[in-house]
């Protein structure tokens, strides 16, 4: 059944999109493909919910385009890449609980801090050990030990990893000798001897 015009009761709603000035951010902007619907007998125009989502989401996509800041879609893929979920990317990055469904949805818009953040991130392994500290998921972290070939004895304590003379916390996951062993979150593990 197609929609049906809530304010005539007689004709159809038609979806379209156009081109809308909207603030945000402090000023306007020009935001194409703003979606609503139009009925072809009143002509009177809505918003459905879901438009209204698709909406706010191209709207903070313009004004993070026009800042140079990742959009929606590419802070969604920055997260895909390194294997997060919007939790884990908050736990590790800071924002708050549900920062990342906030940006992926355009609810809210990261500060340039933010993007920062996650380009540096991003970019350098460096910068993911530093930040991963005690972030990786223990059952991975198990896997990249054994896997590593890295002599790993199972410890009663699930959170304790044995390596030699070295006791492994999730909490303390980059040894203390960071020449020896590397561990990088999310990723892979990298073992080197010298
Ligand atoms: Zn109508």
């Amino acid at each position: 059944m197609p929609n049906k015009c809530p304010f005539c009761e007689k004709g159809t709603l038609r979806a379209s999109s156009r081109e809308e000035l909207r603030y945000s951010g402090g000023k306007q902007i020009l935001v194409a493909g703003i979606e609503y619907s139009l009925c072809d007998v009143c002509g009177e125009e809505s918003v459905g919910s879901k438009q209204a989502r698709a909406n706010m989401r191209a709207v903070a996509d313009a004004t993070l385009s026009s800042t140079g800041k990742w959009t929606t879609a590419q802070i969604a893929e920055f997260r895909d890449r390194h294997g997060l979920t919007q939790e884990q990317a908050a736990d590790l990055l800071g924002g708050g609980a549900n920062a990342f469904s906030k940006y992926e949805r355009g609810e809210v818009l990261p500060t340039k801090a933010m993007d920062l953040l996650m380009r540096l991130y991003d970019s350098f392994a460096e910068v993911r050990a530093y930040v991963g500290r005690g972030a990786a998921p223990v059952a991975s972290v198990r896997e990249a030990w054994s896997s590593a070939g890295a002599g790993v004895v199972s410890s009663a304590d699930s959170n304790v990893f044995k390596i030699g003379r070295m006791k492994l916390r999730p909490s303390s996951l980059v040894v203390a000798n960071d020449a020896d062993w590397h561990y990088e979150p999310h990723s892979e593990l990298k073992y080197a001897t010298r």
